[in-house]
């Protein structure tokens, strides 16, 4: 089933331990399409400049992807400047510039008023409840956000909220978000705020999704990975691969939301290996399948009767 997103289309200026890059390919929508894109067929709603190119679009539609919605504006793509210290768990903006999102309208193709799913990646939250707006016979909305806009637009952010089902979001935003210090008090008071469940990511430490139905929640590790090359959108190949998996099972039951979360995760382990979207372009269904197995290994356990 398919899969509309909006969110940033964007070039990133980078450094991590592993080096310095300028203007490489990366936005949030642009993250969560590639990887969603190995489970479903996916759509995308966005913005970008005259600097953005045909062999840029192509990383996109290389994989089958449906970029119809994305619009070119005069003018520059939104441009993104971050950089990680020894904590590469915690990205430090430098700049952001917004450039054509400035003054961007969302149109939503014809032809993708029939998706199933949304996903409201980071972008400016009054972006994101437009395009919630204009397609209210979706099944299932996830979103994600940042602390920018928590910080300089949470009235807007928490409007948008209240239309979303599932939010996955970082320990930092979420304690921002909520304002307290406690991840899991944190979540309970997200859960008031209209989302049915939450996806928290604690970067190389895994995820955890939290129910607002008191069900038990469930944690997933990340993959232990030696060398973490360049961790920026982890948290949207996380998505992608979550909502991915939910879109192409077609049910939310719990059996498939745990799956969910691993599927995510095997995502996010393969983005942080390269800069840009290098790992998710080429990835193939047996490499996927080999490293949710891998989790298996990772994770697995008998309940010891005999204590
Ligand atoms: P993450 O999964 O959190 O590492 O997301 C990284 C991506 O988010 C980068 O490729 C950036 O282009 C994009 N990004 C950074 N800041 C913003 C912002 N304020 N709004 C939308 N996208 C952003």
């Amino acid at each position: 089933m398919s899969i509309l997103v909006v969110g940033s289309v964007a070039f990133d200026t980078l450094k991590t331990p592993f080096g310095e890059r300028t203007k490489i390919l990366g936005g949030a929508a642009t993250y969560f399409s590639l990887s969603a894109s190995y489970f479903t067929q996916v759509r995308v709603v966005g913005v970008v400049g005259e600097d953005f190119t045909a062999e840029h679009e192509a990383v996109l539609t290389s994989r089958g992807i449906d970029v119809r919605g994305i619009e070119r504006a005069s003018g520059n793509t939104f441009h993104w400047g971050g950089e990680y210290g020894e904590n590469v768990n915690e990205a430090q903006t430098k700049f952001t510039d917004l450039n054509v999102f400035e003054n961007f309208v969302p149109k939503i193709p014809d032809a993708y008023e029939d998706s199933k799913y949304l996903f409201l990646a980071n972008i400016q939250p009054e972006l994101q409840l437009d395009v919630r707006r204009k397609m209210p016979r979706v099944a299932l909305v996830g979103g994600d956000t940042m602390n920018l806009w928590i910080d300089i637009k949470r009235a807007e952010l928490l409007e948008t909220l209240q239309q979303v089902d599932i939010l996955l979001i970082n320990d930092g935003e979420a304690k921002l978000l909520a304002s307290d210090h406690s991840l899991v008090r944190s979540a309970k008071k997200i859960l008031t705020m209209g989302p049915r469940a939450l996806v928290i990511k604690h970067g190389e430490y895994g995820a955890t999704i939290f129910f607002g139905d008191g069900s038990h929640p469930f944690r997933a590790p990340a993959l232990p990975i030696a060398e973490v090359h360049d961790p920026t959108g982890a948290g949207d190949s996380f998505a992608g691969g979550f909502v991915g998996y939910l879109a192409k099972a077609g049910r939310v039951d719990d059996a498939t939301i745990r799956k969910a979360v691993i599927y995510g995760s095997v995502m996010a382990s393969f983005n942080v290996e390269d800069f840009s979207l290098n790992r998710l372009k080429g990835l193939s269904p047996a490499a996927i399948k080999q490293r949710y197995r891998e989790f298996k290994h990772l994770t697995h356990f008998e309940v010891d009767e005999e204590f």
